[in-house]
């Protein structure tokens, strides 16, 4: 009786490992894309966005200004305590020139306390504004840039539509969105972009899964 009971469970065992194996490369095989939100928080459009964010249970990237952040450390908590990521987007939104080095660390290194006070842990990602960065500040600052892949210029358009389409339409498995969350159109395109990607089998992670994975 024993050695049919061994003998059951070795075959259920047997046959179940290419299931497993599977199972395994199906998860591994979903399509992943990156939300990231820059320039906030915004007091009234970030907790709309992080309020539909949790119904969808989706958790995305913040790249805040330490000014917004200082201004609004509920909606910073709130952001970590539901399972966003928050980089830094410099304090001032000040773009990286070719003399203004020194005041672009400082921003960056500022803003980074600002986010250490709230969060109680270091910033990792920095998405410098308008793109501007240099790899050596890398090293200096320890902190990583994270750019994009898709740009639907969100900041630009009053119409929800037309910001939807445009990533809907070119979205592909690992992109990152670039969004802002400080406009009423920008977070309402976002929950649809959410809605509709999903239909289409994409899943959303924060920045770092999609950098080093
Ligand atoms: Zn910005």
């Amino acid at each position: 009786m024993k050695k049919i009971r061994v003998a059951i469970l070795t075959l259920i065992f047997v046959l179940g490992l290419p299931f497993l194996g599977f199972v395994g490369k199906g998860s591994g095989e979903c399509k992943k894309i990156a939300l990231t939100f820059d320039d906030g928080p915004h007091p009234r459009f970030t907790e709309q966005l992080l309020d539909g964010l949790k119904e969808r249970d989706v958790h995305v990237t913040f790249f805040v200004t330490g000014e917004h952040a200082k201004l609004h450390p509920d909606v910073i908590k709130r952001m970590q305590d539901e399972g966003h990521l928050i980089g830094n987007h410099t304090y001032s939104h000040i773009q990286l020139t070719t003399s203004n080095r020194e005041e672009f660390c400082r921003e960056l290194r500022k803003t980074n306390e600002v986010l250490r006070e709230i969060t109680g842990i270091d910033t990792e990602y920095v998405r410098p504004p308008y793109g501007s960065w240099d790899c050596s500040l890398e090293k200096e600052l320890n902190m990583f840039p994270v750019l994009w892949t898709v740009d639907p210029l969100d900041w630009c358009s009053e119409n929800v539509e037309c910001i939807t389409n445009s990533v809907v339409g070119k979205i592909q498995e690992n992109d990152i969105v670039l969004m802002h969350d400080y406009y009423d159109t920008s977070v309402t395109a976002a929950l649809k972009i959410v809605d509709e990607l999903t239909k289409r089998g994409f899943t959303f992670v924060t920045v770092d899964e999609i950098l080093f994975n």
